[in-house]
């Protein structure tokens, strides 16, 4: 019997229901509930947070949420899944919401309501990046959400905690790093997880910031894909990519044009995106 909750076993769980890991789902389960306990306490406080969970799976991470006191609404795309997360909403009277659908289109402003929420979750790999470029991207600001918490391969983390001039510094660092303040929080070896995949995974907190750089976000979407499409190339070069004679710009922004795009400060995107949109 697990120490948080008087539910069967994880491992008794996905046998009896037959969840064989499907990797095109990007299927790693966390069967230790007190490394689920772990996470859902990185999100800060839970008694009372109301929370959205991205890929329940068995409900390792969601079981640790709600022994913590939060209400939750999962986002499920293996309906396999089901039956599993409904033993675990019928011990939680009324406090787990399960939905079945595809995390890339749900409207997440919407499921929660209205009501200040966090994202906790075990991403699927093959979609994460493109889920935190979603949440980082909205027109509105603040968000929504109050905090995401969220598991990704390290190399991933690395990226979305990265300072200009490092190597791992891209569009997720701009992004992540202009909006919110983003640390990582702690690594979980592959043996955690089953099966285990063949990375180390790392556990990334992201706050919005209140008043970020005032910046178009689809402009400064468009400045970095082009600057980090040619990373190696001096931006001169890279940002033709924008499809026009870039040195007006570069040159209004006061860069210099021989500049590579790793050695920019976030706050020199946010001016050629202000300028590119002008
Ligand atoms: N939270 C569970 C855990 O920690 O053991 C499972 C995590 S597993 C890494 C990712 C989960 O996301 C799987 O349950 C998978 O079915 C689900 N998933 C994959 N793609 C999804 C999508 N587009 N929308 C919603 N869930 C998805």
């Amino acid at each position: 019997m697990s120490a948080i909750d008087d539910l069967p076993p994880l491992r008794e769980v996905i046998a009896r229901h037959g969840l064989m890991a499907k990797k095109a789902l990007g299927q790693n389960f966390l069967l230790d509930l007190n490394l689920t306990s772990r996470i859902a306490r990185a999100s800060g406080p839970l008694e009372g947070a109301t929370v959205v969970e991205v890929g329940p799976g068995p409900g390792g991470l969601t079981r640790a949420l709600l022994a913590g006191g939060a209400r939750v609404i999962a986002i499920e795309r293996d309906a396999r899944c089901l039956p599993a997360l409904a033993e675990i909403a019928a011990a939680y009277p009324g406090r787990l919401e399960v939905i079945e659908g595809d995390a890339l289109k749900v409207d997440f402003a919407a499921l929660a309501g209205g009501a200040p929420a966090r994202i906790v979750a075990n991403l699927p790999y093959n979609v994460g990046t493109s889920l935190l470029t979603g949440w980082l991207t909205g027109e509105a600001w603040p968000p929504w959400y109050q905090s995401l918490t969220l598991m990704f391969q390290k190399e991933v983390a690395q990226r979305i905690v990265a300072p200009p001039g490092s190597e791992a510094y891209g569009r997720l660092g701009v992004l992540a790093g202009w909006r919110t303040s983003a640390k990582m929080v702690f690594d979980v070896a592959p043996s955690a997880f089953v099966p285990p995949p063949k990375i180390t995974s790392t556990v990334v907190h992201l706050v919005p910031r209140a008043e970020p750089l005032a910046c178009p976000v689809k402009w400064l979407e468009r400045v970095t894909l082009a600057a980090f499409g040619q990373r190696r190339k001096m931006i001169r070069q890279s940002l033709k990519g924008l499809g026009r004679d870039p040195m007006p710009l570069i040159e209004a922004a006061g860069l210099d044009p021989t500049e590579r795009a790793e050695n920019l400060a976030i706050a020199d995107f946010c001016r050629l995106a202000e300028l590119a949109a002008a």
